[in-house]
């Protein structure tokens, strides 16, 4: 592994394209490594690994970036959806919206909405209402939580919106749904 030098991570900082072949950076937070001269956001310096060739950073378990293609290579496309599934599945409970999960994939928003609906047939939003819906179904048959706890839980901004987002899915309230699929005897909420 290589020294990350403040050359080296000026080089980051400025995206100097002098330095790409010279090294490559992975970072911790997000699994995925890039060239110096990558345009996507700035990692935090201390989530830095540097790697002399692409095939030392896969080595130790980083991705290709999408946006800069490290190895030469695009990422296939089927690969990508599947970590941007990954991504959902993670992340799903927070403030999770188109930018933020282009970011975390490497991608621009509108090229991973484009990507995602061509290879899947829905939206990545669709997606992530999907992921969050079937959480809260889950919460709601199993546990006694409130409904505002369950809509926090499950990424949606306020109880009234993940009522709204349930019953159009649903077509019951959550109350309801509660109500014919628990079989505990349930107080209030
Ligand atoms: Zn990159």
């Amino acid at each position: 592994m290589l020294k990350l030098t403040d050359q080296r991570w000026q080089a980051i900082v400025t995206n100097d394209a002098t330095q790409d072949g010279l090294f490559y950076y992975g970072v911790t937070s997000t699994g995925i490594f890039c060239r110096p001269s990558c345009h996507s956001r700035l990692p935090k310096r201390e989530n830095l690994q540097l790697f002399t060739t692409p095939a030392a950073a896969m080595q130790a378990g980083y991705r290709p970036c999408k946006r800069c293609r490290p190895t030469g290579q695009a990422v296939s496309t089927a690969e990508w959806v599947t970590e941007i599934d990954q991504i959902i599945a993670t992340h799903y409970q927070d403030k999770l919206d188109l930018d933020l999960l282009a970011q975390l994939a490497h991608g621009a928003p509108y090229y991973l909405h484009h990507v995602y609906q061509q290879q899947t047939g829905r939206t990545p939003m669709a997606a992530l209402k999907q992921v969050r819906l079937r959480h809260a179904t889950r919460l709601l048959r199993t546990t006694n939580l409130s409904i505002t706890a369950i809509a926090a839980a499950c990424g949606f901004q306020s109880a009234a919106y993940f009522s709204t987002v349930f019953k159009q899915a649903v077509h019951q309230t959550p109350r309801e749904f509660r109500k014919k699929n628990s079989r505990t005897e349930s107080s209030d909420c």
